[in-house]
């Protein structure tokens, strides 16, 4: 099968792409971004949509042809560039993000704008299936990980739309999902060192079948015992990292820095 090392599947089906711009609710006279706007199918209607549209798009050919046809239009401005490398800051504050990401790099390019939450009001974007099942995962299922962490400690998360691999041409092996990511005023728990809380939550899910008393050996001597089980902030140690909520990941990693910060 020929190799599309840019992830280029584009959305071919119109009622589909329609859904998307309604489902982004970009409020007027709010600036939007568009990631790898490719043939333009969703730039189209977001051009309609929004007062000011900055699109991003690595492929030199694509940006010709996009440049091509929309520089008529005073409020599109194309960037020939790496979405992953790109300076969000440089936009301004209260942006929308829509995109179809490329599978490749799409989890790379959401936490680089996670990165830029601060100057981000929304992002509306679609991802693999399987990705957008970790990013809304609950304690207790298979998909929840430090991904699924990291993204709901800094933004309310919101599955939007299901799409099947049929929209797309060519088609992928894989179906897609529509996320909403709004970034939180602030972190959604109390954090006193994110680093540490950080460290924590991926030493936890490291060996995702064992138990947090293996996965957390680092601050083995900071366990203390409770009718023989091994116990950190009141957490039960025999428990593995998938049951633990945010705030249960809080309790420890706050517990921690205050039992290590001298
Ligand atoms: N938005 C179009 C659609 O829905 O049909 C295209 C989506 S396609 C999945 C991904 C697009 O992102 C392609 O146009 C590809 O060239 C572009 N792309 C890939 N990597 C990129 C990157 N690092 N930065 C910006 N654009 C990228």
């Amino acid at each position: 099968m020929k190799k599309r090392p840019l992830g280029q599947n584009f959305l071919i089906d119109p009622n589909i792409a329609q859904n998307i711009i309604q489902l982004a609710q970009i409020q007027p006279g709010e600036p939007v971004v568009e990631i790898g706007p490719g043939k333009g199918v969703l730039t189209q209607l977001l051009i309609n949509e929004a007062d000011s549209l900055t699109a991003i798009e690595l492929d030199p050919k694509l940006s010709r042809e996009l440049q091509n046809r929309f520089s008529k239009s005073p409020s599109f401005k194309l960037i020939e560039g790496d979405a992953a490398k790109f300076d969000y800051g440089s936009l301004g504050t209260g942006l929308n993000v829509v995109s179809n990401l490329p599978y490749y790099a799409a989890t790379h390019i959401m936490k680089k704008l996670i990165h830029y939450r601060n100057n981000i009001r929304s992002m509306t974007l679609m991802l693999q299936k399987e990705v957008v099942d970790r990013l809304t995962a609950k304690p207790g299922l298979r998909s929840y990980g430090s991904l699924s962490v990291y993204v709901q400690y800094h933004c309310e998360v919101q599955r939007l739309l299901e799409i099947p691999n049929t929209a797309f041409s060519p088609k992928p092996k894989i179906d897609s999902s529509l996320i909403g990511l709004k970034p939180l005023p602030q972190p959604r728990v109390q954090v006193k060192d994110p680093q540490l809380f950080f460290k924590m939550v991926h030493s936890a899910f490291f060996h995702k079948r064992k138990m947090l008393k293996n996965n957390l050996k680092d601050w083995e001597h900071l366990f203390n015992e409770e009718n023989g089980q091994a116990q950190l902030a009141g957490i039960d140690l025999n428990r593995r990292g998938e049951t633990l909520s945010l705030n249960d990941f809080a309790d420890i990693a706050n517990h921690v820095h205050t039992l290590t910060a001298a």
